[in-house]
């Protein structure tokens, strides 16, 4: 008998219809004779309704409340699932996160699983039940309740898989697998059958929001086998799994986009050591996570420094900054929140050259001005104007001729 941990996202429990379905997808796998423990979050739209509720009162809500609003859809999502598995016949319980317990940090809105108790869930288990755990959210250690940051669930998932030694963990969502690029924007992205887990945190981080960041790195740190397949149709999906040399000769894996970024300069920075320490200093002590920096040194001997930080961080950010950009005696700070990253992924860009042009060359083609740039062992990440986000990445999906089989892509 294994264990499978099953995730199903908003939209795969967005109806009353759609839970009856995960139910018996559930019961199906029970039926098969493995024991199931099934994570879920919010039905589709719950938790952007919830956020909404929240920022209708102020934007400068204390996060700990903000926690205890938003991770309340899952609560009625579990508790839907449990009632739906026990009308089709198998006993069923729900909890939410503290009562499992996912004990986390106290970072409110992202905090990060410290570690997940099992036994309750297991002696469920023993029981022949069908287990139903909130996605999303945690306990810290003063008894408060915390969330994982948007997308979360996934993270629970993995995190259940690997406390509770699982077979496998099934990711199921609206999408049939990990694709080329995100199938809502791009019309001919194609399916991988396998991606490492490498690259698929690249993109994670990317912007994919197919999987959250976090539960990719878990599943690579505790070996966790992860796969990505749809709720609403059968086929094997996208499994994740080591590189490979057949992955490494296939340059550009997929392109990323990103819309929940901005981009903050600092204009004048006196040109001496600290003074970039004490800006991203004050960002790290308002728990704001810095993604791009570019500094520069203009001939006037001024240096410029641009950097790009969460979307929903901008605001805290320009506050954060104002003290000591004044105590550094920098001349003017500037924001723009209408940017995208647009990203090239791939593990085979550490041998292989010319990534770099290719990209530039069929941007520019484009007309798309570049306002910057960064790099990594397997990325090419640039920051362009939102509005053309979208030509974008449908123009080097097609560069890299990701549209196409990987054996039959010329010079990719
Ligand atoms: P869930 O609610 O099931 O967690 P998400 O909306 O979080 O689902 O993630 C699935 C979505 O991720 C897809 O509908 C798709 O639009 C988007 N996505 C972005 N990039 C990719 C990609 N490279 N491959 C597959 N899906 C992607
Ligand atoms: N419901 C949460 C969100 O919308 C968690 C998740 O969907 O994974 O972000
Ligand atoms: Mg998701």
């Amino acid at each position: 008998m294994s264990l499978i941990v099953q995730k199903y996202g908003g939209t795969s429990v967005g109806t009353i219809e759609r839970i009856r379905n995960v139910a018996a997808r559930a019961i199906a796998a029970h039926k098969e004779g493995h024991q199931v423990v099934v994570t879920v979050s919010a039905m589709s739209g719950e938790t952007n309704r919830l956020v909404a509720l929240v920022e209708a009162i102020t934007d400068h809500y204390n996060k700990r409340e903000y926690d205890v609003v938003v991770a309340a859809g899952e609560q009625i999502s579990i508790g839907l699932l449990a009632i739906a598995i026990e009308n089709q016949g198998v006993p069923a319980r729900s909890y939410l996160g503290w009562q499992v317990r996912f004990r986390t940090d106290s970072v409110y809105s992202k905090a990060r699983i410290l570690e997940v108790e099992s036994e309750r869930i297991l002696a469920d288990l023993a029981k022949g039940m069908i287990v139903v755990i909130a996605g999303f959210q945690g306990i810290d250690e003063e008894g408060n309740v915390t969330t994982l940051g948007r997308g979360g669930s996934d993270t629970s998932a993995v995190a259940l898989a690997a406390a509770l030694k699982a077979d496998r963990c099934d990711i199921y969502t609206d999408v049939d697998g990990v694709y080329t690029s995100d199938p809502r924007i791009v019309s001919n992205a194609r399916r991988l059958d396998r991606i490492s887990y490498e690259e698929m945190l690249e993109m994670a981080s990317l912007g994919a929001k197919v999987l959250q960041i976090r539960s990719v790195e878990l599943a690579k740190k505790y070996n966790v086998p992860l796969r990505v397949l749809s709720s609403m149709e059968e086929g094997g999906g996208t499994l994740l799994t080591e590189e490979d040399e057949l992955m490494e000769k296939v340059i550009v894996s997929a392109i990323t986009h990103n819309r929940d970024e901005a981009k903050i300069t600092v204009l004048g920075v006196p040109d001496k050591p600290g003074v970039a320490a004490t800006i991203v200093g004050a960002l790290a002590d308002a728990n704001i996570n810095v993604d791009m920096i570019i500094q520069n040194i203009s001939a006037s001997g001024e240096t410029d420094m641009t950097f790009t930080v969460p979307r929903g961080d901008y605001q805290s950010a320009l506050e954060v900054l104002d003290q000591p950009v004044k105590s550094i005696a920098a001349r003017e700070i500037r924001g723009n929140k209408s940017i995208a990253k647009v990203s090239a992924v791939g593990v085979g860009m550490r041998s292989h050259t010319g990534v770099a042009q290719k990209m530039f060359a069929a941007l520019s083609k484009e007309g798309i001005n570049i306002q910057m740039i960064s790099t990594s062992e397997i990325k090419i990440s640039v920051i362009l104007d939102e509005k053309y986000m979208e030509l974008a990445v449908r123009t080097l999906h097609d560069a890299f001729e990701l549209d196409k089989d990987a054996g039959d892509r010329v010079n990719n």
